[in-house]
């Protein structure tokens, strides 16, 4: 059973995650401030956290920080904090996604089985996705080809690389400093407009409507995510 760590101080908000992570055989524990969090998380460490950055006790950033000095667990921001420069602060302190509230059952419930999937098949999925398909074009990844509706589409290396890593990363939300650290280099991590103009060019070359992009998402302020 997957075990989540809900920490979040809104006992209402607590009680319908808790009943809804039951209901779909997730196991789920509840800390109501950070101290009682890093606690838990250090006796019994869970599979993947829930987190509010608003919590009475401390910052959720440094709640992040914690976590990951001692472990990868899948941290989901689960906050009211909207702003691109506070979720961008989120990401970097480590969390792997991030929900704004108010937040769909739904679309949460998606986001945690996503990250909790990455970490379960991070190690052999790199080595073993060769072929990924969606419904509008096909990579082989091990032979760097890209086909839609049966032709090649020709790709420059940059859009190459920038494809790639979204695609080895299913679902998740993959930051612009990744983005742009790793395809450009570790001094490009602010060259938002950079990632704007390429992945726009990946999407008139591979998405149906490029201005409504089903597999290439973008998440204003974050990051990208690839969706098959
Ligand atoms: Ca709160």
């Amino acid at each position: 059973m997957t075990r989540v760590l809900i920490v979040e101080d809104d006992p209402q908000l607590v009680r319908a995650l808790t009943i809804n992570l039951r209901a779909r055989k997730y196991e789920a524990e509840a800390a109501s401030d950070g101290t009682a969090a890093l606690q838990l998380a250090a006796a019994t460490p869970p599979d993947a956290v829930l987190l509010d950055l608003g919590l009475p006790d401390m910052d959720g950033l440094d709640v992040i920080r914690d976590l990951r000095l001692r472990s990868g667990v899948p941290i989901v921001v689960v906050s009211a904090r909207s702003t691109s420069d506070e979720k961008i602060a989120a990401l970097d302190a480590g969390a792997d996604d991030y929900v704004t509230k108010p937040f769909s059952m739904d679309e949460l419930l998606a986001r945690l089985r996503a990250a909790v999937r990455r970490t379960e098949t991070a190690a052999p999925a790199a080595d073993d996705m060769r072929i990924v398909t969606t419904q509008g074009f096909t990579v082989d990844l091990v032979a760097k080809r890209v086909t839609r509706d049966g032709r090649d589409v020709r790709l420059t290396p940059t859009e190459w690389q920038l494809l790639e890593l979204l695609i080895r990363n299913p679902g998740r939300l993959v930051s612009q400093k990744q983005l742009l650290q790793e395809v450009w280099g570790s001094s490009y991590g602010t060259q938002a407009n950079y990632l704007r103009v390429y992945m726009a060019q990946l999407r008139r070359k591979l998405e149906a409507d490029p201005t409504h992009p089903r597999h290439l998402i973008t998440e204003p302020g974050m990051g990208y995510r690839f969706v098959a």
